[in-house]
């Protein structure tokens, strides 16, 4: 299976759990929302799906619903976090992927950076 519930030794499981404190952003029955930890930008929170999904890798077609509520709903928190509109304002939305992609947390989670420039990195 390229997906679980819940992994115990999941850092961002725990997250959803409530076992590790977050700075909650946003949660419904299939979604959690936190700002980072190490933020890049003024506005840098996450978006991950509470199910363990581990990467974009692990992706199929039963998880297209659940990306797209996901990708939807990033601008709507990106707006409500303090990011200026479109298009003098907007966001980055960024997805880490693998060891070569970048990917820490092997938990599916969307970046997303905004506010003004300049950034601590990006
Ligand atoms: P990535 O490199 O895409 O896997 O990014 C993982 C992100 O998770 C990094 O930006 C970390 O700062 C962030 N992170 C790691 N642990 C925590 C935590 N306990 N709470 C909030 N963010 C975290
Ligand atoms: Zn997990």
């Amino acid at each position: 299976m390229s997906s679980h519930a819940h992994d115990p030794n999941c850092i961002f499981c725990k997250i959803v759990a409530g076992q590790i404190p977050s700075k909650k952003v946003y949660e419904d029955d299939e979604l959690f929302a936190f700002h980072d930890i190490h933020p890049w930008a003024p506005v840098h929170f996450l978006i991950v799906p509470k199910a363990h999904i581990v990467s974009m890798a692990h992706v199929g077609p039963e998880h297209e619903a659940l990306l797209g509520r996901l990708m939807a709903l990033a601008p709507r928190l990106a707006l409500e976090q303090g990011c200026s509109p479109y298009p003098d304002g907007g966001y980055r939305i960024v997805v880490n992927t693998g060891a070569e992609g970048g990917q820490e947390v092997h938990h599916l989670h969307v970046h997303v950076m905004g506010g003004p420039r300049p950034w601590v990195k990006g």
